[in-house]
């Protein structure tokens, strides 16, 4: 016998939360369960415990005004008056262990003669490179905006799918235009997870699901069966596809082919008075090095301590060479490393037209119990994860 629930959710990352935090709303009694020790997934703020808890960013790092349905959770949890602003910080580029402006690789007159094609071509259908190429010129696609983009999605980027980089949204214009939070953007997570009306376990992976007469048997790695009418699975399309019980094959086919990139983040935290080199900066572009991006806390300046997050490409260098590479772009030696800690993250690979297949798995989804939400339907976003957990949590529970 196992215990029953109106709603179980696979995954405490953003978009399962989301999607919990939409069916408590909705009077739903809902349970989340999740393989890690933490809630969050990728919104993951590292506290370095020897560096007096100065934290950062090892995942996301950044929301906006215009991510409506995470500000109503915010609202909803009486959390906007801990919104942080960011100070205004640019990108730089990072070539030939050179740090340079980002003016220094733009082709200026190939823009003013692409931009046309920017504003009157589709994107729907088109890869990154296609369509962006055409509408910045090609040399600026090859110097600057390929490797922004690269970063954006910490993954080649070319074949990405143009329509699902950047997704149009809404701003809320009252609100600060790009805002953290005291803790981090962990404390966001943390928070919805919190909540009376809802049931959080974490150190909970589960192995398999079954279809039964009155919904799903979900059992865990550690043997526990639990039944649910309602199920949600906001876990990475490798995982999802495994976890698609019998009789979905068709679904499964579609959700397996998504590819997964894999990320290698490496964090370190730095004291500021070994530091006074470098000005304060958003982070680095790399055009050629092993690593896709470096985005910097410097954006809530510490008087003791900067803190970076490097996203390196999987199986290129060795720990030690990354340690290398971190330090010629700080400009430091690795003694003066005060703090580091390491981490995989996964984002979803997608292709142009991925949504067609996201139609597809609608399509053999409708009239189910089962939702499937993630970041890997409308774009990588936290938003993106969101709007698509409140669809399918409208779908699962009208009203
Ligand atoms: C380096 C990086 C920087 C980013 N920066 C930004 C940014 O600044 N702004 C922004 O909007 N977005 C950003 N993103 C994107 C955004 O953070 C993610 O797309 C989003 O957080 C993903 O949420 P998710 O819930 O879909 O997936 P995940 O966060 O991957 O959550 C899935 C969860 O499912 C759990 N799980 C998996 N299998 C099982 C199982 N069998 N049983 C139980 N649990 C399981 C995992 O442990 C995980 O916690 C960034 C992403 C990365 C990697």
């Amino acid at each position: 016998m196992g215990e029953d629930f109106e709603h179980i959710v696979i995954g405490a990352g953003i978009s399962g939360l989301g999607m919990a935090h939409c069916s408590v709303k909705r009077g739903v009694s809902t349970l989340v369960l999740e393989e890690g020790n933490r809630v969050g997934g990728c919104m993951n703020t590292w506290t370095f415990p020897d560096c007096d808890d100065f934290w950062t960013e090892a995942g996301s790092h950044t929301c906006f005004n215009s991510y409506g349905n995470l500000l109503g959770i915010l609202k909803d949890l009486g959390l906007m008056e801990r919104l942080t602003g960011k100070g205004k910080l640019h990108y730089r580029l990072w070539r030939n262990n050179e740090s340079r402006s980002i003016f220094s690789s733009l082709h200026p007159w190939e823009l003013i003669r692409s931009l046309p094609h920017l504003f009157s071509g589709t994107k729907a259908d088109r890869s990154v490179a296609e369509f962006f190429g055409a509408g910045l010129g090609r040399r600026n696609y090859r110097d600057l905006f390929g490797p922004a983009f690269r970063a954006v999605v910490c993954q080649e980027a070319d074949d990405f799918p143009a329509d699902l980089l950047f997704r149009r949204k809404p701003k809320q214009k009252e609100v600060m235009r790009s805002f953290t939070f005291p803790g981090g953007l962990s404390d966001i997570p943390r928070a919805i997870a919190r909540q009376d009306a809802l049931e959080v376990r974490t150190g909970q992976r589960v192995s398999g699901v079954v279809r039964v007469s009155d919904g799903y048997q979900v059992r865990t790695a550690a043997g526990e069966v639990l039944r649910s009418r309602s199920l949600s699975l906001a876990v990475p399309p490798d995982a999802a596809a495994a976890l698609l019980p019998e009789g979905l094959e068709e679904l499964r086919d579609l959700v397996g082919g998504i590819g997964i990139s894999e990320i290698e983040t490496v964090v370190v935290c730095v004291p500021a008075t070994a530091l006074a080199h470098l000005l304060p900066l958003a982070g680095l572009i790399s055009v050629d090095d092993a690593f896709y991006s470096m985005v910097s806390r410097d954006y809530l300046p510490d008087d003791r301590y900067r803190g970076f997050a490097f996203h390196f490409r999987p199986r290129k260098l060795d720990a030690d060479a990354r340690i290398e590479r971190i330090c010629r772009a700080l400009g430091i030696t690795p003694d003066r490393i005060a703090g580091l800690f390491r981490v995989s993250n996964k984002l979803p690979a997608l292709r142009a037209g991925h949504s067609e297949l996201v139609r597809k798995i609608d399509t053999l989804l409708a009239g189910d119990r089962l939702a499937i939400t993630g970041n890997w339907f409308l774009g990588v976003s936290i938003e993106d994860c969101l709007t698509r957990s409140y669809q399918e949590c409208r779908r699962l529970f009208p009203g």
